[in-house]
């Protein structure tokens, strides 16, 4: 059934919220702009997608280095990587409404005309506005103990490539990985949580010796091919995966190569994802500004070299809005409406739920909460999470609710199975399909697409 897509945000916002996936940063308050509090589902479905990115990138493979740097960083970082004096965007303010803008956001009519999108009123020249959240470490309040919170999880990993070297003695190429939150004063943050204040990206430094450059864009295509083998991992439809080669007019001025995945959100195609060539600025500069020696010896050739690097990033919340929006469906069950998250069942937060037929009926709930036991001990020990017990509201509703969580099995619990040995009825997600299976039997069935 087709949805509208300015309304699927809409719905999507809303099912986020009743279920338990995402709620408006400190929404008793009123809200604070650009901050997002994720639920339990929100929780596991995050979890999920992070941790095959983890395997994938980190375990799976014998050239990665899993690393956890601190969110607070000496101010010297960010003077080296540049942030403090460019990591700011053009600011426009509206003189009659007071509204801000990112100018290059602007449609190309306000910009031209500056004319405020909201009000029609003149919108005053752009100044720089930089985003980097400050604060100060420490009792006293002074030049000194000035800090910020990381715009991005890259520093933490270049500031650390001597510590992996001398612990690790790698060998080119290697990587390393992070996980974790950055901050940004978005100007507008917008688009539910496609642009916020506080996010979690997914890095990765990849350095590479830059003599061979054949390899090194051998290297960069094989990054890429893994960026685009994660989206499908996770289960995002290819139709809406779009590659965009960056021009040198858009590009970072060390960055000898970016390509950006951009992907079809509802409210228009934006980028979900990117990798850039960041040759050897980073270790350079901080090379420069730190005064320590982050060259690499080739044991080989007797020579010292600063690699190059090579950066895959991902941003783990327009990932779960990706996921969101293209997992929301809405379709027709026997003639009622319904509407569900077609979640692949790799990332579905909750992957069986467990109903006895009738909640006041102690036999019934007492067999349920035995089969439920099972299948999670069983599920356990294979690793995987997410087995629920529920036995709220009559069945039609706890159907409802399983289908906009995105719970692939619902597994049902009723009078045959106590009085014939009958099995349960297994009710799959898509189709709305119901199967007896056998409680021996069940633990199989269930794994065999989980
Ligand atoms: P944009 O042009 O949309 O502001 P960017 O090019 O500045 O993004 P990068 O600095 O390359 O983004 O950040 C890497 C990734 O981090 C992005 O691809 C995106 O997934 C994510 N990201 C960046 N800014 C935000 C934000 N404000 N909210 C949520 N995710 C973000």
């Amino acid at each position: 059934m087709a949805i509208k897509e300015e309304t699927k945000m809409e719905k999507i916002i809303s099912l986020s919220k009743r279920r338990g996936f995402i709620y408006q940063g400190s929404e008793i308050y009123g809200g604070l702009a650009g901050t997002w509090d994720f639920g339990p589902y929100g929780v596991e479905l995050r979890n999920n997608i992070k941790n095959l990115w983890w395997r994938k990138f980190v375990l799976d493979r014998d050239d990665m280095y899993g690393v956890d740097a601190a969110i607070l960083m000496n101010q010297n970082v960010w003077k080296a990587s540049g942030h403090v004096g460019g990591f700011s965007d053009p600011l426009v303010e509206c003189k009659k409404c007071k509204h801000r803008f990112r100018e290059d956001q602007l449609d190309e009519e306000n910009r031209k005309s500056k004319k405020c999108p909201d009000c029609d009123g003149l919108l005053a020249d752009a100044r720089q506005f930089n985003m980097m959240f400050k604060t100060n470490v420490g009792a006293v309040e002074d030049e000194e103990s000035i800090s910020y919170l990381r715009p991005e999880t890259a520093q933490g990993m270049f500031v650390n490539f001597k510590n992996i070297m001398d612990s690790f003695h790698p060998k080119l190429p290697f990587g390393l990985a992070q996980i974790g939150k950055a901050f940004r004063n978005e100007i507008a943050p917008r688009d539910f949580v496609f642009r916020s204040r506080e996010f979690e990206q997914m890095e990765i430094e990849y350095f590479v010796d830059p003599r061979d450059s054949t390899k090194v864009n051998e290297t960069f295509e094989a990054l890429y091919k893994d960026q685009i083998d994660f989206l499908k991992v996770i289960g995002l439809d290819d139709s809406k995966i779009h590659k965009i080669e960056v021009p040198d007019s858009d590009r970072a001025f060390y960055s000898k190569r970016s390509v950006d995945t951009e992907f079809d959100f509802p409210f228009g195609q934006k980028e979900l994802l990117g990798i850039a060539y960041r040759t050897d600025h980073d270790l350079k500069a901080h090379i420069n500004s730190s005064k320590v020696d982050l060259s690499y010896f080739d044991e080989e050739t007797k020579e010292r070299i600063v690699p190059h690097c090579i950066e895959p990033t991902f941003g783990l919340d327009r990932l779960m809005l990706a996921v969101l929006s293209d997992a929301y469906t809405e379709d027709e069950i026997d003639g009622e409406k319904r509407v569900y998250m077609k979640f692949s069942h790799s990332i579905a937060p909750v992957k069986v739920a467990v109903f006895p037929l009738l909640k006041n009926k102690p036999l019934l709930v007492e067999k349920a909460k035995e089969i439920f036991n099972l299948i999670k001990k069983e599920f356990s020990s294979k690793g995987i999470n997410g087995v629920v017990f529920d036995d709220n509201g009559n069945i039609g509703k706890r159907y409802r609710r399983q289908d906009e969580i995105g719970t692939p099995y619902c597994v049902t619990i009723d009078f045959e199975t106590i009085e014939k040995d009958a099995g349960v009825t297994v009710r799959e997600r898509d189709g709305g399909k119901q199967e007896r299976v056998e409680i021996g039997k069940l633990v199989e069935y269930l794994s065999k697409s989980i």
